[in-house]
């Protein structure tokens, strides 16, 4: 395999490898004989035994993380789209809102024309972009998140005027802070008799959201998505928070991001819709997807219209992959399609090694349990 691994080292130090195991468990880290170390590991043994590590160890290609702790020159960076999550209880109108959104948004030569489902999709608004993550809810959000990828720059909570605050609003409430992502409150069903938006400010001021006008800093709009009330305006708070966020990204360089979600077409094979984080995706890039790789062969955008380029913060539906990615997932743009593929193999390769070593675990109660 690919990479510098514990036997590579105990040539190198003249030591048993076994040794170098037992030091590194001294040191907390579990490492097996031919399991490739990080550059951080490689330092830590070398230091262990003394030595300054004087050659630079060359970066494991394969690990994409990696490319996402790179540092963007801030005189490189463009103003790009916020991207938008909608959270909220079942039923207070979360699909309703996506969907009237999105068709306030088709222009007239768009109408008629199909929409495509590709689990995200934008909207513009006097000039300006809103990319929205169609999620079907806070689990693809803490999956995103627990990958690496916090992709989501606002959160939108709906309430329903009528209902209040319920487990599931609390529930929003909570991933939003832990992703220190802004909170915008829509009260949703204004236009219901029943509706009391004084209820649901008074509720959440439990959970810490305030309104401004009461004194605090979150942003509250009385909406109703059904009626199409207001939705103006909460496109316009999206945009006041966007710009107060700053959001930038440089779009000049080879793309990475993350898949919003992926599967598996009888016809086209694996198809993957991802969001461009930065740089520009491009048609015929050789690119890694987590654990697969390929080369773009068609970029699809949320209007069904075929695109060549993608920039950041935009959702493209792309084909040309070896296999289907999982939602949450990173992707990498590389040089040339050759190390995409080594990359890619070997990140398949080292995700079924995991599972096999995950599978072969026993425990002494599955020990037991086989006697
Ligand atoms: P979700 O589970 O959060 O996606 O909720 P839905 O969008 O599916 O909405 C649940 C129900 O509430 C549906 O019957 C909607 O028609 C209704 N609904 C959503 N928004 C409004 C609204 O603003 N006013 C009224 N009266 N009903 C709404
Ligand atoms: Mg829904």
């Amino acid at each position: 395999s690919e990479g510098i691994n514990i036997q590579d080292i105990a040539k190198v130090f003249h030591r048993d490898a076994t040794e170098i195991i037992k030091k590194l468990m001294m040191l907390g880290v579990m490492a097996n004989q031919n399991q490739a170390l990080s550059k951080d590991v490689i330092e830590l043994i070398a230091m262990e035994y003394g030595v300054e590590p004087i050659e630079k160890v060359e970066v494991d290609k394969s690990d994409l993380e990696l490319y996402f702790e790179e540092e963007i020159p801030e005189e490189a960076k463009k103003i790009r789209p916020p991207v938008v999550t909608i959270m909220g209880h079942v039923d207070h109108g979360k699909t309703t809102l996506l969907d009237q959104l999105r068709h306030t948004s088709v222009t007239a030569d768009e109408a008629g024309g199909i929409t495509q489902h590709i689990g995200a999709y934008q909207v513009e608004v006097d000039g300006n972009t809103v990319t929205f993550l169609d999620t079907p809810g806070h689990e693809a959000f803490t999956t995103m998140r627990a990958r690496g990828a916090d992709v989501t720059d606002i959160a939108i909570i709906v309430v329903a005027a009528d209902d209040g605050v319920m487990p599931q609003t609390v529930e929003a409430i909570n991933h939003a802070k832990a992703a220190d992502v802004p909170i915008i409150i829509a009260v949703n069903k204004i236009d219901k008799p029943t509706a009391n938006p004084d209820r649901v400010k008074q509720e959440l001021t439990e959970y810490g959201i305030i309104p401004e006008d009461w004194g605090g800093e979150n942003i509250f709009v009385e909406i109703s998505a059904k009626m199409n009330l207001n939705l103006d305006e909460l496109l316009e708070m999206i945009l006041l928070v966007a710009e107060v966020q700053e959001l930038k990204a440089d779009p000049n360089r080879m793309a990475i991001g993350s898949v919003i979600e992926a599967r598996l077409d009888k016809s086209q094979g694996a198809t993957a819709t991802l969001l461009v984080k930065e740089g520009t995706l491009k048609v015929g890039d050789p690119i890694v997807v987590g654990n697969t790789y390929g080369r773009v062969r068609t970029m699809t955008n949320d209007k069904n219209r075929r695109i060549k380029t993608a920039g950041p913060a935009t959702p493209v539906e792309i084909t040309g992959l070896n296999d289907a990615p999982q939602a949450g997932d990173l992707f990498v743009v590389f040089e040339d399609e050759k190390s995409a593929r080594a990359a890619g193999e070997e990140r398949a390769m080292r995700a079924q090694e995991a599972q096999r070593n995950s599978t072969k675990k026993v425990t002494l109660d599955n020990l037991f349990e086989s006697l």
